[in-house]
């Protein structure tokens, strides 16, 4: 009988004397009935070909015991010598079963035999066991440098080095599996709205603005160099000038950055850019999208928090005054209270730092709305119960993010100020005032940061997170069953660049501004707001895009802005300037960070979690090595000479 690996029953032929290899036998002639996670009691008494790796093995009773690993699961193997109806061959493979280690692949060919009541409930298959007639070693393995076992304690090191017995653990396992699904779910999605899903060039021309790009020699023409894309912005506009009307891409992303906990060299998107469409309309499909995804994936209906399926909407300047980023938390609340006016009004409030801040607003150094200095408090409830030594070690913290300090101030129930440096000098009408916009109460303590916006933002962001986290309002990592999603919109076109001491395109010089700002772009750049848009899912941010800028007569008001000139712009965007030139219709998109997406989904720690094979911090993949110094030869031909750097 030919073997039909889809219902598992007799599937064999005869053994016939002259009998090939083992190996041969299981690969030509038994084929695989099922996977080691599928069998349970109602398969009973079928004979079944298993393949897989040894997860673990025990030699008791006068049996060898086997926990067979695939994909699928773990199946328990029984090896009995005295299993009767089989001639020798459950004897032999006994012998051989008393060999086999760990992690070797192995072929078996028995029968499915009920565990009775001394079943295991943690496996799936724990019902049953397969009793082994026939055993094949396909390969043997080196013992292993870490147990492939579900929680290890092993160096994240040893892992990346031999990621292939990494990738065997299920928590791996689970993660890539999630990668798929989302890779699956966002096929269908987009090819049912009549998305094409159409590819780009990875090698592409050098363009500024944006992340630094790894740069790839051309031998050919020595001496110059493609640029690796750090996303398929430009192209997948060129796709909207061309028509394609709708465009989707799943594509690797390159970028050349200083690698912090959560980012990649190479990482994944989900890119989008359709034509005709506003802001809105781009949040639909992605909404639609995610809540695709969710349902294909986790089983999860987000319309229960969204009935309406829409995410909430924040402007950026919101964001940043109330959480100080643009990619708020919001499972828990704790905002941030914005103290800059009342410090202005009451000239410091007698408070030294606080006059310093005040006298430059007042003497018309710093502006109001575009603030240079800003001072900030954030309350923690008397009922954290945080001790002096806890918020001693706040201090701490904050300092590790470029803060000078942490001022802190107890509210009595006179609404007095205790254990604080400010509590002396500051007037009572401040006093008041900041408790009244706090709302801190008795026992409440209050937490202050004042000077540089970006530093005072940043630290009390992080200071919000960390505490929220130490007070148990979000867990340490995953979602804790939460999914809170939130669109940060309208922030400004442009950011100055303090180093420069110009203005820089925020995102890039191609997002359209709003309409009513445009009048702005000459007299005050800074004000001047736009439509690009981030996804963000719980304090992440998972997305990003925009409006693009296609009137060619605001682009050219943008590029004077940024300090391009006619030239320089046409050096470096010529054919994309060209392209909009040529009827390019209205157009928008948005790229949605596929790891970030994976590792929130999956509730995995870090990104390299959901990444087949990762970088580390410093950029080396741990297994093969890369990046290595190039043979003399391959330089000589790129005409490419290393200088070493200065020990
Ligand atoms: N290309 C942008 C990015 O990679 C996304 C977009 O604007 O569509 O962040």
């Amino acid at each position: 009988m030919l073997a039909d690996p889809s219902n598992g029953v007799a599937f064999w032929r005869p053994l016939v004397s002259e009998r090939r290899t083992d190996l041969a036998r299981f690969i030509d002639e038994l084929k695989r009935s099922h996977r080691c996670g599928d069998l349970r009691a109602a398969d009973e008494g079928k004979e079944v070909v298993l393949f897989g790796w040894v997860a673990s093995y025990r030699d008791h009773g006068g049996c060898v015991f086997v926990d067979l690993r695939d994909r699928e699961g773990i199946t328990q193997l029984v090896f009995d010598p005295d299993r009767k109806g089989h001639g020798e061959l459950p004897r032999q493979s006994y012998v051989t079963a008393q060999t086999v280690r760990s992690e070797w692949v192995i072929g078996v060919r028995g029968v499915v035999v009920s565990r009775g009541a001394n079943k295991n409930p943690k496996l799936a298959t724990g019902e049953i066991e397969v009793h082994v007639v026939e055993l094949s070693v396909f390969n043997k393995a080196d013992t292993p440098p870490f147990e492939v076992a579900d929680s290890i304690d092993t160096s994240e090191e040893k892992r990346l080095a031999h990621r292939y017995l990494d990738l065997r653990r299920a928590p791996l396992q689970k993660t890539l599996r999630v990668r798929h699904r989302i890779n699956q779910a966002t096929r269908r999605y987009f090819d049912e709205l009549g998305f094409l899903e159409l590819e780009t060039p990875v090698m592409v021309k050098h363009t500024p603005g944006g992340a630094r790009n790894f740069l790839v020699p051309s031998r050919t023409q020595a001496g110059k160099f493609y640029a690796l894309a750090e996303s398929p912005q430009l192209y997948k506009q060129l796709y909207m000038v061309a028509g394609f009307d709708r465009y989707f891409q799943i594509v690797k992303c390159f970028r050349d950055e200083d690698l912090r906990l959560d980012r990649q060299p190479e990482f994944t998107q989900i890119d989008v850019e359709m034509s005709f469409v506003n802001q809105d309309d781009v949040f639909r499909v992605i909404e639609g999208l995610i809540l695709r995804i969710w349902k294909d994936v986790l089983g999860i209906d987000l319309r229960a928090t969204y009935p309406e399926g829409r995410f909430p909407q924040m402007p950026f300047a919101e964001s940043m005054q109330l959480y100080g980023n643009d990619k708020p938390d919001l499972r828990f609340g704790m905002p941030h209270a914005d103290l800059t006016d009342l410090v202005i009004e009451q000239g410091g409030g007698g408070v030294p730092f606080f006059k310093d801040i005040a006298d430059k607003y007042a003497s018309g150094r710093y502006r109001r709305d575009l603030p240079a200095e800003i001072v900030k408090a954030m309350v923690v409830p008397a009922s954290a119960n945080l001790s002096r030594t806890e918020a001693d070690k706040l201090e701490d913290f904050v300092k590790g993010m470029g803060a000078k300090g942490l001022a802190r101030a107890k509210v009595d129930p006179q609404g007095n100020w205790t254990q604080s440096p400010l509590a002396k000098s500051i007037a009572p009408e401040l006093r008041l005032a900041i408790n009244a916009k706090t709302g801190a109460k008795d026992g409440d303590l209050l937490l202050f940061q004042f000077g540089k916006a970006s530093t005072v933002h940043t630290v009390m962001a992080n200071l919000r997170v960390h505490l929220a986290k130490r007070f148990g309002f979000i867990p340490e990592t995953g979602h804790g069953g939460t999914f809170n999603f939130l669109w940060v919109v309208d922030p400004p076109l442009f950011e100055f660049d303090d180093e420069s001491k110009h203005w820089v395109a925020a995102h890039h010089a191609f997002t359209r501004p709003h309409d009513a700002d445009v009048a702005l772009l000459e007299t005050d750049p800074g004000k001047v707001l736009c439509h690009r848009y981030d996804l963000v899912l719980n304090g992440f941010e998972i997305g990003g895009g925009s409006i693009r800028l296609h009137d060619p007569a605001v682009q050219a008001k943008v590029f004077a802005a940024l300090g391009i000139d006619h030239d320089e712009a046409r050096s470096k965007f010529g054919f994309l300037l060209d392209a909009l030139r040529f009827g390019a219709p209205p157009h928008g998109g948005i790229a949605i960070g596929m790891d970030r997406l994976a590792m929130l989904l999956s509730g995995a720690e870090s990104l390299r979690d959901v990444i087949p094979f990762p970088k580390t911090q410093k950029g080396t993949d741990l297994m093969t090595d890369a990046p290595n110094k190039a043979a003399p030869e391959q330089l000589a031909e790129l005409r490419i000479r290393v200088v070493e750097a200065p020990s």
